[in-house]
């Protein structure tokens, strides 16, 4: 399955997120190694036209897609050394397909900072350096035996050229997906370097930044052209705990018309490269996760390998065009609704019935 793995400094507030997360009351010490087993939150991706399809068709139960995420147990100066959590921590992180950085912008006394101030940039720089050298040390193993295959033509010169670009990068203190566009990322897949991953930033705020524009375009300059959010996780953590109206008014109060989570949801889903396509009927009305880019028989192969294989076509209309027709016949009436065929490349948001052989 995808999963982003949350990671950050002790003390940032990963457990309280990943509470919130999970709806969880594991118990958010203040103390920095507080998170030691790895755990999945599974979070819905919320999604406004599930509601309306239900609608509809009269739907009994509406199915979301879903975002996972891994809380990596705590990175500290010195983890590429295996200091503290340190080999644990990278054997989790290189199996997350994306990486959420939780930064630490809230003042509290009361909450020990592990670096002794709060200070984002140095936070980012601390976490990124310990991936950095981690990624140099596979690429230190791996290299003399690359060199050795280019040597007796078992492998491409362009490969190796490739993971030599890489290690500068490194060297200069670059991540590898900040540097991505000038890279041979295809010639670099198969080390699963750590800071290849995407990346999203987490600022966890108080009121004095949640209420800034300001504050908030300085730091989102400071991760760019990374995604990032702001939220408050004690907040967050509130939040699910109160029904679903009480929520908003809180949200509401706080001036937010989103919850963080429903914000990590998405930035999450959009930073894996995912889409949703949508099925709807008497049962359920249903979010369908597939990647940006797949074909009619891909999509369908998610719902079942059958419908792959035995795929004829896909009875398709956009969430658009049915939500303004209000139901499918008058859809069909006003010829919204396609046939598509093996080649089509499905757009986030089609409603689709697939036709199969089987
Ligand atoms: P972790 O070590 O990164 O997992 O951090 P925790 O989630 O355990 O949080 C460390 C401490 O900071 C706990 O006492 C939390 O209650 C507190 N904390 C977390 N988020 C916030 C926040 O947004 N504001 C404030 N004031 N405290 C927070």
């Amino acid at each position: 399955a995808l999963t982003i793995g949350i990671v950050g400094l002790p003390n940032v507030g990963k457990s309280t997120l990943f509470n919130a997360l999970t709806r969880n009351q594991v118990l958010a010490a203040n103390y920095p190694f507080a998170t030691i087993e790895p755990n999945v939150g599974v979070v819905p991706l919320p999604d406004p036209r599930l509601d309306r399809l239900a609608e509809i068709f009269g739907s009994q139960r509406i199915l979301p897609a879903t975002v996972s995420f891994v809380d990596i147990a705590g990175i500290v100066r010195g983890a590429s050394e295996g200091e503290g959590l340190g080999n644990q921590f990278l054997a989790n992180i290189r199996e997350a397909q994306a990486i959420a950085q939780v930064i630490r912008v809230f003042d509290d006394p009361d909450v020990v900072h592990v670096e002794g101030k709060v200070d984002p940039r140095s936070d980012m720089e601390t976490i990124h350096t310990e991936l950095i050298l981690a990624d140099l040390q596979t690429l230190e193993k791996a290299l003399p035996r690359v060199e050795k295959e280019v040597k007796i033509k078992k492998r491409d010169a362009a490969e190796l050229a490739a993971m030599q670009a890489a290690q500068a990068v490194l060297e200069r203190g670059e991540t590898i997906f900040a540097a991505g566009s000038k890279l041979d990322l295809e010639s670099l897949r198969e080390l699963n370097l750590l800071t290849a991953k995407p990346f999203i930033y987490v600022f966890n705020a108080d009121d004095s930044v949640l209420g800034s524009k300001e504050k908030q375009e300085e730091l989102r300059a400071l991760v760019a052209p990374a995604d990032c959010i702001f939220l408050d996780a004690k907040l967050e953590a509130d939040l699910v705990e109160l029904s679903e109206e009480e929520a908003r008014e809180m949200l509401e109060m706080n001036g937010q018309d989103e919850s963080g989570l429903d914000q990590l949801a998405r930035v999450g889903f959009h930073t894996l490269g995912l889409q949703t396509y949508l099925t709807a009927g008497p049962k359920e009305a249903r979010a369908w996760t597939i990647n940006q880019g797949d074909t009619a028989p891909q999509a369908a192969g998610v719902i079942h390998s059958d419908f792959q294989r035995g795929f004829i076509k896909a009875e398709v209309v956009s969430f658009d065009d049915l939500s303004g027709a209000g139901s499918m016949a008058e859809a069909k009436a006003r010829g919204k609704v396609r046939i598509e065929g093996k080649e089509y490349v499905m757009a986030d948001g089609d409603v689709v019935e697939f036709r199969h052989g089987i």
